[in-house]
């Protein structure tokens, strides 16, 4: 469905109070659109006629097929495609953003927690702000959900914990940190380890597998992204 840039705040509250009705509806607690069971999964045509009730004027677009769509990898390229890490920006930060995007060709917010700035030259005030501009930054493969404190489910502040080992834990595979087990953002589509919080300190896993635990956390992690040798990029859900 494709609405106009001005109504695209509106369509995506609509489309968030539009879930949480079939969850209402179905009464299993759905976490997420694709826990919906068959029967209440969400309907083109039913969200088209929330969009019209609500003066939004959209446009039915073929579907993505996700799974095929590589994320382009942030770089110094055109355009110049910045990466922030957790997919988290600050005050300061869209600042930069929009300073950046204003001096070319805006900018495009991806799936993939990036924002494309097509007309962006200098990536320096970017990096200067702490946004990823670089290929082989290992933010690039470092994902984590909202964690302490923003979240009560969570046993620990995954982002924190996250950011102090990006340096020194690195690895072919991506790694997501959990603050607890609905692992919320988890990559999809590609093998990743799973850094999930225990009321001990993490408890590592790849693909289903639990590893055994160190006292060196790092040294866990590297050990544990370096599992297979096939660098991927993770895609989120
Ligand atoms: S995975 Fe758990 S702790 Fe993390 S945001 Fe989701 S519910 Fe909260």
């Amino acid at each position: 469905m494709a609405v106009a840039a001005r109504d695209a705040p509106r369509a995506a509250l609509l489309a968030a109070e539009y879930f949480l009705d079939a969850a209402d509806a179905v009464g299993t607690r759905a976490w997420r659109v694709a826990e919906l069971p068959a029967g209440h999964v969400l309907d083109d045509g039913e969200f088209a006629a929330r969009l019209t009730a609500a003066g939004i004027d959209a446009v039915q677009v073929p579907a993505v097929d996700w799974p095929y769509c590589a994320p382009p990898p942030p770089g110094r390229h055109d355009p110049l495609c910045v990466l922030p890490p957790f997919g988290r920006l600050n005050t300061d930060q869209w600042r930069v953003l929009v300073q950046a995007a204003g001096s070319g060709g805006g900018m495009r917010i991806t799936p993939w927690r990036t924002v494309v700035l097509p007309g962006a030259a200098d990536p320096a005030p970017l990096e200067a702000a702490g946004l990823v501009v670089s290929a082989d930054s290992p933010w690039r493969s470092v994902t984590a959900c909202t964690g302490r404190p923003g979240c009560a489910k969570s046993l620990a502040d995954v982002r924190a914990d996250a950011r102090a080992l990006v340096e020194r834990a690195r690895g072919p595979l991506p790694v997501h940190w959990s603050g607890c087990e609905r692992r919320c953002g988890h990559p999809r589509g590609t093998q990743w380890v799973d850094a999930l919080a225990t009321q001990d300190g993490y408890r590592l896993s790849v693909g289903g597998r639990t590893l055994p635990p160190r006292p060196d956390l790092a040294a866990a992690l590297t050990a544990a992204r370096e599992t297979t040798s096939s660098p991927q990029s993770p895609k989120t859900q």
